[in-house]
């Protein structure tokens, strides 16, 4: 029976670890603090961000959300992120993604201060990652590795594939797998015969967004298998054929009207492999607990408590 990387379980130790370190800040009267800039309403980035400051709010960190409207120009962003940059209570600063069209989303990453980066986004971190000095570190893929470490998943010396190479979830994880010494390659929608690298993979990791794609023949017998996909299934034919009509998806999906399911098929994810993370369950819970933990980092730094 595979094993299940439980990604609640490991946000909640991260979340008390978190405890001590916010709480010999506050001694010194000054509590993290996190400014979240979200744009407009886009109803999946309101969730994210309502989840964000419910945690800080649990945390005992400061956070304030900024909701400026959707028809706001490059300019006014900017200047809305150089405040920020300048306010000394300020540690982390997130603009969420996606921004409206008219919005220069390049040029708002890099106005962020590096230190106060808590994505890991702006360039001078990404080129922090790449040439392994210490900095803010994307949420989603730090997330993956500590799920890796804390279940004891040798990384050092194996093979692990990255289906995906977005600047966010792709590319920085096959770094950080890179950094802790597997042997990475990276896979997108333009490889030719998939299946047969994944197969070789003793961690497989997937950030495509695709639902259910990648079926049994991807998964090498007894390898760890890491889903970052978050997919919404609205057809209930859907939903059977791929968790094989199983009844309590299929209730779950009457009550809801959705199901979600990551990028690999998930009856055979839990057959071929030998420990996996589940969706949801299984990646979704670290990105926002690294948050924490970049944000925390960032007022340790920043106060020089380390
Ligand atoms: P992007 O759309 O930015 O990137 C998708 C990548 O997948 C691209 O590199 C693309 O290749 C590749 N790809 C697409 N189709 C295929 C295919 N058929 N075969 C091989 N490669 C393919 O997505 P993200 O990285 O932002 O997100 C990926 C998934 O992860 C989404 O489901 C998203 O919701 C989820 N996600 C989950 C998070 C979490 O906290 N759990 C956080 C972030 C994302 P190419 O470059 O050639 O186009």
């Amino acid at each position: 029976m595979a094993q299940i990387i439980d990604g609640n379980r490991v946000r909640d130790e991260i979340k008390e670890e978190l405890k001590p370190r916010i709480a010999r800040l506050a001694q010194r009267k000054r509590v993290p603090g996190l400014a979240v800039v979200l744009v407009g309403h886009n109803p999946a980035s309101e969730v994210y961000v309502r989840s964000k400051m419910k945690t800080c709010h649990e945390l005992g960190m400061c956070s304030e959300n900024i909701t400026p409207p959707d028809s706001i120009t490059t300019e006014e962003l900017l200047a809305i992120v150089n405040q920020l940059n300048e306010r000394e209570e300020v540690d982390g600063i997130l603009v969420q993604l996606p921004l409206p069209k008219q919005v220069d989303s390049k040029r708002i990453l890099q106005a962020i201060a590096p230190e106060k980066d808590v994505d890991g986004f702006h360039p001078f971190n990404v080129g922090c990652l790449v040439t392994g000095v210490p900095a803010p570190r994307p949420c989603t893929p730090a997330g993956i590795i500590e799920l890796l470490k804390r279940y004891n998943i040798p990384i050092f010396g194996k093979r692990a594939v990255m289906v995906g190479r977005s600047d966010i979830v792709g590319k920085p994880t096959a770094l950080m797998l890179m950094q802790e010494h597997a042997t990475v390659t990276i896979c997108h929608s333009k490889t030719t015969e998939l299946a047969s690298i994944c197969r070789q993979a003793d961690i497989l990791a997937v950030a495509i967004g695709r639902p259910a794609l990648l079926t049994g023949e991807y998964i090498k017998p007894g390898a760890t298998v890491i889903d970052v996909g978050v997919n919404s299934l609205t057809n209930r034919e859907d939903v059977s054929r791929i968790f094989r009509n199983s009844s309590e998806r299929l209730a779950a999906f009457d009550r809801k009207g959705s199901v979600l399911v990551g990028d690999l098929d998930p009856i055979d994810v839990a057959e071929k492999s030998s420990s996996y993370t589940p969706v949801p369950g299984g990646v979704g819970p670290l990105t926002i607990a690294m948050l924490m933990v970049n944000t925390v980092e960032s007022a340790e730094r920043r106060l020089g408590v380390c």
